[in-house]
């Protein structure tokens, strides 16, 4: 800016450099139109010609007195040349560059729109300068911008909102499309190169949607909503090869997190204490079926039965990681289960897929992939001496959290099988019934662990089998009768 403003004046103003600029896009009820876009001196002028005919103003020029009338809806606005004060209406006005007369037509900086064409229509005019919108009157134009973080087994795209709109996900042959409860989009999209799961985002078929286009590696996705700030709402969509609540497990950090490092307590010899985990909760809704059904929601209710089931018949200590609606970190959760010392982790989930036929059960434990070897190295070779209680020093085991599941993975494995040989009598199963897969939730469970996705919300039968009191009980029994196995395993 300082060095053309010194060049301007080096050449007396004379040569003022100019070029073509992509025009600003008019947004009304009445659809879009182009309004050309001169940029000189890196600031955008518009032509008073153009206002004329986008806006049905008319305007006088009064070549004696260097200067233009506009008139607005019966007001006055007085341009004059080369300063930039205008009056609109007898109201003085501040432009951040004065109107300029080139070849026989005045133009004036963009931001004349806002400022001055704005109140004297007394209409709303606003400048949305980085996406180059007008928007006209009440119409409902939020901000979007799009970000993409790509992992190793996921891809997920973040819109941010700005204000707040409500969304609706769909998929539509090898694509998502994201619908928006707007008018038209002020749309931020990043460059995405053709990927995995991905091979593009753009605005969609309509003003108001965004069209992700699905790359060979998806197989289906997951939805959450959550208020970014105040103001600005954020919709978070993964997309996954395999199950919803995949989530990459990262490689063991070099530079562990003390606050993360926890004591060992040894291969489990008894049961005692359960953890069951009801997935999401809070801003996190999980899936949702197509009548509505949360998974957060069916996942409470099912993690209730259980305790009350294990509290009855086998007089165990249960503490569920959440019994209200509330939002809770992955990380939170297994550390909820290490602090309470469990004996085993629970975690109940309810699938979702794009195919609608998918349906049944599925068990999960941890894979922990490439990180696997680095992970049962380090599980075994922590030590630290601990202040004790009452004084002195005590000496103990010390893991990394995130390799706190690899050494259960045994135990894990047996658990995920007696699940699986549990609800198999009781409630359909799906083709893949037991499976390893990278749960974060599972990572740093310092005990045996598996997940459960009780059933597919995106198939119509189980989203309404899902809501009954039947089936939940049904997979709670079942969840019982594999922890009596699993005791009699520890045991024996
Ligand atoms: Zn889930």
């Amino acid at each position: 800016m300082a060095a053309s403003v010194a060049l301007a004046l080096v050449l007396g103003l004379s040569f003022l450099a100019s070029a073509q600029a992509p025009a600003i896009t008019v947004l009304s009820r009445e659809g879009r139109k182009p309004l050309p876009v001169t940029s000189i001196n890196s600031q955008d002028y518009v032509a008073v010609d153009d206002i004329n005919t986008v806006f049905a103003t008319t305007s006088r020029e009064d070549r004696l007195a260097g200067g233009l009338t506009i008139t607005a809806r019966g007001r006055s606005i007085v341009l004059t040349e080369n300063q930039n004060v205008v009056s609109v209406a007898g109201r003085l006005v501040t432009l951040p560059a004065p109107p300029l007369r080139r070849d026989s037509r005045w133009l004036v900086p963009a931001d004349f729109l806002s400022r001055a064409l704005s109140p004297a229509l007394d209409l709303r005019l606003d400048l949305r300068r980085a996406a180059r919108l007008l928007v006209v009157g009440d119409l409902r134009v939020p901000r979007v911008v799009a970000r993409i973080d790509a992992g190793a087994t996921n891809v997920a795209v973040t819109f941010e909102i700005t204000p707040n709109t409500e969304t609706r996900v769909t998929s539509q042959q090898g694509r998502l499309i994201v619908q928006f409860d707007a008018d038209a989009l002020d749309l931020s999209i990043p460059l995405v190169p053709p990927q995995a799961f991905l091979t593009g985002i753009a605005p969609g078929d309509s003003p108001s949607t965004v069209a992700i286009a699905l790359g060979p590696r998806y197989a289906l996705h997951r939805v959450t909503t959550s208020q970014a700030d105040a103001a600005s709402g954020r919709l978070t969509i993964e997309l996954l090869a395999s199950t919803t609540d995949a989530i990459p497990v990262p490689a063991p950090s070099t530079a562990p997190d003390t606050r993360l490092v926890i004591p060992t307590q040894g291969p489990s010899t008894g049961l005692r204490t359960v953890v069951i985990d009801p997935g999401h909760g809070g801003d996190e809704l999980g899936t949702q079926g197509a009548k509505g059904t949360l998974e957060k929601e069916i996942t409470l209710a099912v993690a209730r039965r259980l305790r009350t089931l294990i509290e009855s018949r086998l007089g165990l200590k249960v503490f569920l990681t959440r019994d209200d609606d509330r939002t809770m970190s992955l990380d939170e959760r297994s550390a909820f289960a290490n602090s309470r010392r469990a004996d085993v982790f629970l975690s109940i989930h309810a699938n979702y897929a794009v195919r609608p036929a998918l349906k049944g059960a599925e068990v999960y434990y941890l894979t922990v992939e490439r990180a696997d070897e680095e992970a049962r190295r380090k599980a075994g070779d922590n030590s630290a001496s601990l202040p004790a209680l009452g004084g002195g020093n005590r000496a103990i085991e010390l893991i990394l959290w995130e390799t706190a599941q690899a050494r259960y993975l045994e135990q894990s494995a047996s658990l995920a099988g007696f699940v699986e040989q549990a609800l198999r009598p009781r409630i359909e199963m799906s083709p893949r019934a037991v499976q390893q897969a990278p749960f974060r939730v599972l990572v740093g469970a310092n005990m045996p662990a598996a997940l459960v996705e009780i059933g597919y919300l995106s198939n119509a039968e189980q989203e309404a089998q899902l809501t009954t009191a039947a089936y939940q009980e049904q997979v709670a029994q079942s969840l019982l009768d594999a922890l009596i196995k699993f005791r009699e395993f520890l045991e024996h």
